[in-house]
């Protein structure tokens, strides 16, 4: 992959979201701040100059756009596994985040576009939390972790051990879908028969107990009315 760094920018999946007409090859793009760092569904990302590795990746697969469900909580088992391997032990929550000690640590935004040849263009965007100033949580308004054990390691390190991660995901995704990383989820999984609710758009959805995900990467949820799969779609988990 071609590798980019920016002090700032707005967001650097938006930068290369707009730029995939003209790559022909990976590019990852690294910024030290981002101005207008985005979640799901219009949601924001917060960043502090320099407290946190943020970066996009964008990656041609050769499945089509409608076949990358569970491609967040791919890219989370390899990052998960990343950071296990450097001692930091976190756990997954379903669909797309990275909690430590129950905490968000990294958050994992996946966009696409569909490419000439019938196949798909992925920006896989991670946001990892490695030393916040005392004030982000209470301006944030949510409890949130960082690591400054990690902080303290060379950056392109780090970076380099998720980018290796990062490609052999997208390429065993690719051959095999979610279904590669299944039983890894579930062993990282924060909420494993914990009870949960499902919000949409403010709304409770769902409540039951998080059995685990599916081979496709749905949420299994054990309900009074017997167990549904949830698409993660838009929707938020909160433990009960
Ligand atoms: P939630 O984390 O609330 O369940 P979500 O997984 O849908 O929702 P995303 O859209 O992935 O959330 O991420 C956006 C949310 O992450 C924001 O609404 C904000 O609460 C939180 N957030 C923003 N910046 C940070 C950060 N640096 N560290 C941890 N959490 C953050």
């Amino acid at each position: 992959a071609d590798v980019e760094v920016v002090a700032e920018t707005g967001s650097t999946n938006a930068d290369l979201l707009s730029r995939l007409g003209e790559l022909t090859k990976p590019l990852l793009r690294v910024a030290l701040h981002q101005t207008a760092g985005r979640g799901r569904a219009g949601r924001s990302w917060q960043s502090v100059p320099g407290g946190m590795l943020m970066f996009s990746l964008a990656w041609p697969l050769s499945r089509e756009t409608h076949a990358l469900m569970g491609l967040p909580l791919a890219v989370g088992v390899a990052i998960a596994d990343v950071l296990h391997a450097l001692d930091l032990p976190v756990q997954l929550k379903w669909p797309n985040d990275i909690l430590r000690d129950g905490k968000k640590l990294a958050g994992i935004l996946i966009e696409s576009a569909a490419n000439k040849n019938g196949g798909t263009w992925i920006v896989a965007g991670v946001g990892l939390n490695l030393q916040l100033p005392e004030t982000f949580e209470a301006n944030l308004g949510r409890a949130v972790a960082d690591a400054p054990w990690l902080a303290r390691m060379d950056r392109n390190t780090l970076l380099a051990h998720l980018l290796n991660a990062l490609a052999k995901a997208f390429e065993q995704f690719d051959q095999h879908g979610f279904s590669a990383f299944q039983a890894r989820w579930n062993a990282l999984h924060a909420y494993a028969n914990q009870e949960v609710q499902i919000i949409d758009h403010g709304q409770i959805l769902q409540r039951g107990f998080a059995v685990g995900v599916d081979v496709s990467g749905r949420l299994l949820l054990q309900t009074a009315a017997g167990q549904i799969p949830v698409l993660a779609g838009d929707v938020s988990l909160r433990p009960v």
